[in-house]
């Protein structure tokens, strides 16, 4: 009797899931393993939204490996111990486990690879588990890496994907003791409206996203805003119609597959769908500049020489959703309600902290960490620094301004009124400049004035960066 142990990571599921069938080529019985690893809080990648979303994902692991006569190990403690711990219990001659993209997943493998030497035990590293395009797959001539999007995009699309694998039939797992399943209930410290976890949860949504289908999208006021894949390239940006796939947080544990949604949305063809997949082709982007550049998580990846200002009482206000901009309060109150908020709030919000206020972006990647059930390192920290122009926008001192992004993304004012109950008695788009109203009705609405002037904060962010 030969057994595998497949480690999961980040690729939390049943559905086309390359290490799952890797293991299960390669022995009679597998042992589907993972470890809950203090290790990841003290990495400070830890965030009650991600841990709550992770329990539903285990469950969810765990009810998919049962359908097929399996059942999900659980172990607590450090990765490598624990692995090294599960080999020796079930004498397993093999531990196959997913190619990840940050420093942490690099060192983990190492570790992985000291733990297991010696023991006749092979680490076989899988990639293209939890990108469509691995890292290192495509590079251009001379460098390692692709600093810009639109040659990689180029290439991303010419290059072929593996096929589409189904989820195994039946799974044997040794007689093995198991930790229990974290509860999501006994996570503290959640969004209130954050959104349910796992593998089920996440095909449920692709389904309904690619049929059309996304239930908890919002209409726009006229009703003109579509939902699902068909309706993206139209709608994407448009705050209140939330008419994205909402998928990123599955993607981000792996509930589910980028080739296969890529297949998927192909498949379906259009204009939406074509734009949903050059989204899908970001991700991966991102990825591969972090694999490249793993300082690029902390450090410029292209230092523009800047001394951020640090005002305490603008970035808690900031943070809070009190700077007096009622579009960037929206979004970092959906943020901190649904531990998600909307790639155009996203943008708008950095841009405003980074070019308005001129605060350093990893205060903000920080902030985001903390309440992002997506929060990924290559993709939170590469947009930002996308955003601040530090990364690999080619129009780096690009800045946002609140006003006309909340005008064109918002034109009706439903997102800010969603978001912002003191303004929500403000009619159509006057909610957008509460400032403009006299003193006595501003005095009403407990709303702060403006923290910043923007024309003062555009001056100076031109002088920090000698645009002048
Ligand atoms: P959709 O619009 O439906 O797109 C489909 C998928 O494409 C997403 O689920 C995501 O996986 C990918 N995608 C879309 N836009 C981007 C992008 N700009 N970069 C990389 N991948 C993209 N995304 C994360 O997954 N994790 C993060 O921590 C994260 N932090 C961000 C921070 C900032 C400052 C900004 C500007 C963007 C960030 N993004 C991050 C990218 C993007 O905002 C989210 O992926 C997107 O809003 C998720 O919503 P969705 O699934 O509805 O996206």
């Amino acid at each position: 009797m030969t057994v595998a142990v497949l480690l999961f990571t980040s690729d939390l599921r049943v559905h086309d899931q390359p290490v799952i069938r890797a293991a299960l080529r390669g022995a009679d019985e597998v042992v589907p393993l993972f470890v809950l690893d203090p290790g990841v809080r003290a990495a400070g990648f830890d965030a009650p939204n991600r841990r709550a979303f992770l329990a539903d994902c285990l469950g969810s692991l765990d009810a998919g490996l049962r359908e097929r006569g399996g059942r999900l190990i659980i172990r607590t403690g450090d990765v490598a111990a624990r692995v090294r711990e599960v080999v020796h219990e079930s004498g397993a001659h093999q531990v196959h486990v997913a190619a990840g993209v940050s420093r942490y997943a690099a060192r983990r493998e190492e570790r992985l690879r000291t733990a297991l030497a010696g023991t006749g035990c092979a680490l076989e590293v899988h990639d293209a588990v939890g990108n469509a395009v691995p890292p290192g797959r495509i590079t251009p001539a001379g460098n390692d890496h692709f600093a810009v999007f639109t040659p990689y995009f180029r290439r991303w699309q010419e290059t072929g994907l593996r096929e589409t694998m189904a989820a195994p039939r039946s799974v044997r797992v040794p007689a093995l003791d198991s930790d229990p399943l974290p509860e999501r209930a006994a996570v503290r410290g959640t969004s209130p409206g954050l959104a349910e976890g796992g593998e089920q949860a996440g095909r449920k949504r692709l389904t309904a996203w690619l049929g059309g289908r996304t239930s908890g999208s919002r209409a726009s006021g006229d009703g003109t805003s579509g939902k699902g894949v068909g309706a993206y390239e139209d709608n994407h940006d448009d705050l209140f119609g939330d008419a994205t796939s909402r998928l990123s947080p599955y993607l981000h544990f792996g509930c589910l597959s980028p080739t296969e949604l890529v297949h998927r949305a192909r498949r379906g063809g259009g204009a939406g769908a074509a734009a949903f997949v050059r989204q899908l082709a970001w991700r991966d982007f991102h990825h591969q500049v972090l694999a490249a550049r793993p300082r690029a998580a902390w450090s410029d990846y292209r230092t523009r020489g800047d001394h951020w200002r640090s005002d305490a009482d603008e970035i808690n206000a900031w943070r809070e959703g009190r700077t007096g901009y009622p579009v960037v309060d929206a979004a970092m109150r959906q943020l901190r309600h649904e531990g998600w908020m909307h790639n155009r709030g996203r943008l708008l919000t950095a841009s405003f902290l980074t070019k308005t206020l001129y605060v350093d972006w990893r205060t903000g990647a920080r902030h985001f960490l903390d309440l992002l059930v997506d929060g990924d390192i290559a993709n939170n920290q590469l947009n930002w620094q996308w955003v601040a122009g530090t990364g690999t926008d080619t129009r780096p001192n690009r800045v946002l301004n609140p006003l006309i992004q909340a005008k064109r993304f918002d034109p009706r004012g439903d997102y800010v009124r969603r978001w912002v109950p003191e303004l929500a008695g403000l009619a159509g788009a006057a909610v957008h400049q509460p400032w403009k109203l006299t003193a006595p009705e501003r005095a009403e609405l407990d709303y702060p004035d403006p923290i910043v002037d923007l024309a003062e904060g555009r001056e100076r962010f031109s002088r920090a960066r000698g645009l002048d």
